[in-house]
């Protein structure tokens, strides 16, 4: 019979792989509570209008990258590309900013996007996502920041480039993007059908064109931070400041405006050469109006997610996978009735126990103890629960003693300490 395989750019992600992305929800969750942040689960699935809306019709992600379809003839319905808009949604949904003045949430799950499979890049992929909506002030900017590097670093990456810039906000934007305007006039013909389009549409995206000829023509471009107005300025400046006191190094990207069109003021990005200058694994930034946008009170936000595929990458080899501590090698109808009791009884009592049900030789039943790793074995036969003991071997020293079988629980609980 024809196998089925999985859906190009969708993957499986399998053991021990599977050690490591335990590792990092951990870690996740126990910095991000540290900072103050709790947990939201939002739907995969969202009303297609929330995307178009919150990430911006002219954008890569909405105009070609999608997967939408018509809900039986009824409601277009797309499969979340970003968790940004949809935690916005559900914060203005569940009237959260009614009952506190700062919210921060965390998610962590698979997005999808209509993009070209290749090494780092994914059709479903999974990001870590963050959130503090409330605060405007740029410390709470360096905060967010600040928790992001101090993650990365705990889950063993070092060499981090962290690169910041600010768009400005609808004060100062205008100006720049004139200024834009007026640069490329003239030179439309060098740019790219796309960007020819944007620069009508949203020439800010023309930074972010991944087409050479573009990215020359706009190389001596006028800069956004030069046209910021004097409170973005301040900004700016701020979080500067708030990142140097902890010693924090980044580089500025006066060419970083990132791929959505919600963001104001900071951006960021952390790239790493593990990956080429091209593969960000963390991008994020203030947008101070996306919740009124999606129909919601005036209140700022930012947030940044993580690519968790690429994070993993990055992530130095360790051994994450605690072997059992002990393997039951059972001898004859009697001892493996026997065994079969202790070994899902100590499994209850939270310890990592393994058998073999299918009566193999005492031999393989070892052979199958030293493959996993056991730490011990206990090797019990017909006539060792007759005269009520076992032989318990320590599989790293070879060492061997006899264990009362009605003693056994204590005994092995007591290996374990
Ligand atoms: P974005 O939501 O586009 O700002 O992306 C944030 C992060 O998600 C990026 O820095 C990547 O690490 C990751 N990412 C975005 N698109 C993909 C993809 N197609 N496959 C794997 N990771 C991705």
């Amino acid at each position: 019979m024809e196998t089925i395989n999985s859906v190009r750019g969708f993957r499986d992600i399998l053991p021990p792989e599977t050690d490591k992305w335990q590792r990092v929800e951990k870690t996740a969750h126990e910095v991000f509570r540290s900072f103050g942040f709790r947990e939201i689960r939002i739907p995969v699935l969202e009303k297609t209008e929330l995307f178009r809306r919150g990430i911006g019709e002219s954008t890569d992600i909405v105009e070609k990258e999608m997967y939408t379809f018509t809900d039986r003839g009824e409601e277009s319905l797309t499969l979340r590309p970003e968790a940004t808009a949809s935690v916005i949604r559900a914060y203005i949904e569940h009237s959260l900013h009614a009952s506190e003045t700062v919210t921060k949430l965390y998610t962590i799950g698979p997005m999808f996007r209509r993009e070209r499979p290749q090494k780092g890049r994914y059709r479903q992929f999974h990001q870590i996502d963050t959130e503090i909506l409330g605060p405007d002030d740029p410390r709470t900017d360096a905060e967010l920041i600040l928790m992001l590097t101090h993650f990365l670093r705990k889950l063993g990456l070092e060499n981090l480039a962290l690169e910041i810039n600010s768009l400005g906000c609808p004060n100062c934007r205008p100006a720049f993007q004139k200024a834009i305007v007026s640069f490329l006039r003239g030179r439309e013909k060098e740019l790219c059908p796309d960007c020819q389009r944007r620069l009508n549409t949203n020439p800010l995206r023309i930074f972010d064109c991944k087409v050479e000829s573009c990215q020359t023509v706009i190389a001596d471009a006028p800069r956004l931070p030069e046209y910021l107005c004097g409170d973005c300025r301040k900004h700016f400046e701020t979080l500067q400041e708030s990142l140097g006191l902890f010693s924090l190094p980044f580089t500025l990207n006066p060419k970083m405006v990132r791929g959505l069109d919600y963001y104001t003021r900071t951006t960021f990005e952390i790239t790493t050469e593990f990956l080429g200058a091209q593969n960000a694994v963390v991008g994020g930034g203030r947008y101070d109006h996306l919740v009124r946008d999606l129909g919601g009170p005036d209140i700022p936000g930012i947030g940044f997610a993580i690519g968790f595929e690429r994070l993993i990458a990055m992530m130095p080899e360790a051994d994450d996978a605690l072997p059992p501590l002990l393997f039951i090698a059972a001898m004859g109808e009697a001892a493996l009735k026997k065994a079969f009791h202790i070994c899902n009884s100590l499994r209850m009592k939270g310890l990592a126990v393994e058998m073999d049900y299918a009566g193999r030789s005492l031999k393989s039943q070892m052979k199958r103890a030293d493959k996993l790793r056991c730490r011990y074995a206990l090797i019990v036969g017909d006539r060792e629960i007759e005269e009520n003991r076992a032989s318990l071997r320590n599989m790293r020293t070879g060492e061997q003693q006899e264990a009362r079988l009605d003693m056994l629980e204590e005994t092995i609980i007591q290996l374990e300490r």
